[in-house]
C-alpha cells in the first residue's frame, strides 16, 4: 500500500464513526461491480460506508488532498458500469444514508438522505395518500440518490416523467468536501441556474448527493389494464405512435417482442400466442375515463391486426403486468447479455425494432426486444455465450452498432441507464466536440482534480479508458 493512501487512510480512520471505514478484501471484493455484465472494474483500496453529509465530506475532502480517486456507490443495481471500482480507489456508499427527513402532505414534497430505497420511499408515501411515480424494475433495490445520480426511468414515466421531473432540489457534496445545497422546495423557483438537473444523471462524476427534495403527486386512481398481441412488432409500433397521437396518456405502455416472449416463456410458461410477433401491454389510471381509454387502445390495436383484452379483474391485471417484470429476471438467467437502452423519436420505434434484428442477423447474434414503448426506450439484449470469444466480440461489435443505430435515427444512446462504462465510447458521437468540451470544462471546475469517478461517463482526458478502469470483470 502506498504512503499516501496509508495516511489517507489512516485519517479516515481517525474521523470516521468506528465501522465506517472497510479494508476487508472480500467486503471489497463484493462491492467491486454493479449490474452490468462484462465492464472493466478496477480493485478499490477501501469502501466507506458513510450515515451523514459530514462524513461523505471528510472522504471527499481527504481523497481530494491526497488525489485518490472515488466511486460513489448505492445499491449497484446500475446497468453501465457506473458504480464499478477504480483500481486504488476509495468506494463511497451512501446505502446507509436511508432515513425519510419529511413527508409534507400540504406542499407534496419530501426530504430524503440518499440510501432510501426506492420501493420503501413509495411505500410511505402512498400510506399518507400520495404518489411517488418514477418506478425503475429496480425499484426493491434501487435508492433515490442512484435514481437521481442516473435520472431513472421506469414503467410509468410515459404519463408521469422520469426522476429529474420529481427532483426539486439536493444537497451535494462537492470533490474537495464542501457542501452545496441546490433547488428549493417551491413549486416554482428560477433562482439562478439550475444547478439541481447539472447534478440529476451526472454518474457520481461531479458531486456525491446525500439529501434529496422531491415532488410528490395526489395518489393515483388503480389502473385499467389491457394486452394486445401482434403478427409483428412493426403493427404493435403503429399502434404505439397511434394511440400516443390521439392525445390518449396511458399510464403504461410496454411492448415485448417475440424473442422477448421466448426468453420469458423458458422461464416460466405464461401462455404466449406461438403465432404472436409482438406483445402490447398497456394501463390507464383515468378513473372513470380508463375502460374508454382501452377502449380506444383496442380499436387502434384491430386496425393493425391486433388482438386486445381488457382486464377488468386487478389480479389478472397483475399477471398480465407479471410478463413484463420477468423480463430482466428471465434474461438474467440466461447467462450472458448486453443491454442496450437506446430511446428514439416514437415514430422510429418500427424501424428501430426491424433493423435492431438486421444487426442480429449480421452479426450472427440473438437480440431480444423490451421496450417503454410509449417513450420510444428500446432495451435490446445481446445474448451470447461468454465462454465463445468469437461470440463475446461479435455481441460487443452488435451492442455497438445497435447504438449507431439509435444515433442514426435521430435518438440517443442511453434513455435511462446512462453511460457508465460501458457506453462511454459513443457518447461522444452523441455529444460531439463541442458537447464534450462544455463537459469537460463543467467537470474541470467542479473537480479540478478528477478524483470522482474517474473514467466514468467521458473517459478522463489524457488516459486510455481501461487504463483507468483497471481490468475486465464480470458483474
Ligand atoms: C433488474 C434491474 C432493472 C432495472 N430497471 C431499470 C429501469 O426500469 N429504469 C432505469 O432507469 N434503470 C433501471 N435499472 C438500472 C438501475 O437500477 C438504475 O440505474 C438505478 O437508478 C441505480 O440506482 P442504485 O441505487 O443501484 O445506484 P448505483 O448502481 O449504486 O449507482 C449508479 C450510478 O450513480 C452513481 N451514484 C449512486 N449514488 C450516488 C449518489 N448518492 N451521489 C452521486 N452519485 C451516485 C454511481 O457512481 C453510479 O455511477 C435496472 C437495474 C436492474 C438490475
Amino acid at each position: 500500500m502506498s504512503t499516501v493512501l496509508d495516511t489517507a487512510l489512516a485519517e479516515l480512520a481517525a474521523g470516521l464513526p468506528d465501522g465506517a471505514l472497510v479494508t476487508d478484501p472480500d467486503v471489497l471484493a463484493a462491492h467491486r461491480s454493479d449490474r452490468a455484465p462484462f465492464c472493466p472494474s478496477g480493485r478499490p483500496a477501501a469502501l466507506v460506508r458513510a450515515r451523514s453529509t459530514d462524513d461523505v465530506s471528510l472522504v471527499l475532502r481527504t481523497a481530494h488532498a491526497h488525489r485518490i480517486p472515488v466511486v460513489p456507490q448505492a445499491a449497484r443495481t446500475g446497468l453501465a458500469g457506473g458504480a464499478n471500482a477504480i483500481e486504488g480507489c476509495i468506494l463511497l456508499s451512501v446505502e446507509r444514508m436511508d432515513r425519510i427527513l419529511e413527508i409534507d402532505t400540504v406542499d407534496q414534497v419530501a426530504v430524503v438522505e440518499a440510501g432510501v430505497v426506492n420501493a420503501v420511499f413509495s411505500r410511505a408515501v402512498a400510506e399518507r395518500g400520495l404518489f411517488y411515480p418514477p418506478d425503475p424494475s429496480s425499484w426493491e433495490e434501487s435508492t433515490l440518490g442512484g435514481n437521481a445520480a442516473t435520472n431513472a426511468g421506469g414503467l410509468c414515466c410515459v404519463k408521469y416523467g422520469v426522476t429529474a421531473d420529481f427532483v426539486r432540489g439536493l444537497t451535494v457534496v462537492l470533490a474537495d468536501g464542501s457542501v452545496l445545497r441546490t433547488g428549493r422546495r417551491t413549486a416554482k423557483g428560477v433562482a439562478g441556474y439550475d444547478l439541481t438537473h447539472l447534478f440529476v444523471g451526472s454518474e457520481g462524476t461531479l458531486g456525491v448527493i446525500t439529501e434529496v427534495t422531491l415532488a410528490l403527486r395526489p395518489a393515483a386512481q388503480a389502473p385499467l389494464t389491457a394486452v394486445a398481441f401482434f403478427p409483428t412488432p412493426a403493427a404493435a409500433c403503429a399502434v404505439v405512435s397511434d394511440y400516443m397521437a390521439d392525445g390518449t396518456r396511458p399510464s403504461l405502455l410496454e411492448l415485448m417482442d417475440r424473442p422477448t416472449m421466448d426468453v420469458v416463456s423458458a422461464y416460466r410458461d405464461l401462455g404466449f400466442p406461438p403465432d404472436a410477433g409482438a406483445v402490447l401491454i398497456t394501463q390507464s389510471d383515468r378513473g372513470e375515463q380508463a375502460a374508454a381509454d382501452l377502449k380506444r387502445f383496442a380499436d387502434i390495436a384491430a386496425v393493425h391486426d391486433g388482438d386486445a383484452i381488457v382486464s377488468e379483474d386487478p389480479a389478472e391485471a397483475e399477471m398480465l403486468l407479471a410478463a413484463r417484470r420477468l423480463v430482466a429476471v428471465a434474461t438474467e438467467s440466461l447467462g450472458a447479455y448486453l443491454a442496450d437502452d437506446v430511446c428514439v423519436p416514437r415514430r422510429m420505434l418500427a424501424e428501430l425494432v426491424d433493423r435492431v434484428q438486421d444487426v442480429a442477423r449480421a452479426h450472427g447474434v440473438r437480440i431480444t426486444c423490451v421496450a417503454h414503448a410509449g417513450d420510444g426506450n428500446l432495451h435490446p439484449h445481446v445474448l451470447f455465450d461468454p465462454a465463445d470469444p468469437d461470440q463475446v466480440e461479435r455481441a460487443h461489435r452488435a451492442f455497438g452498432a445497435v447504438m449507431d443505430l439509435g444515433l442514426e435515427l435521430g435518438g440517443t444512446i442511453t434513455g435511462e441507464h446512462g453511460v457508465g462504462v460501458l457506453k462511454r465510447d459513443w457518447l461522444t458521437k452523441e455529444l460531439g466536440p463541442v458537447g464534450v468540451r462544455v463537459h469537460r470544462d463543467i467537470k474541470h471546475t467542479l473537480d479540478p482534480r478528477g478524483i470522482l469517478n474517474p473514467g466514468k461517463v467521458l473517459a478522463a482526458a489524457g488516459t486510455t479508458a481501461d487504463a483507468v478502469a483497471g481490468d475486465v470483470g464480470t458483474a
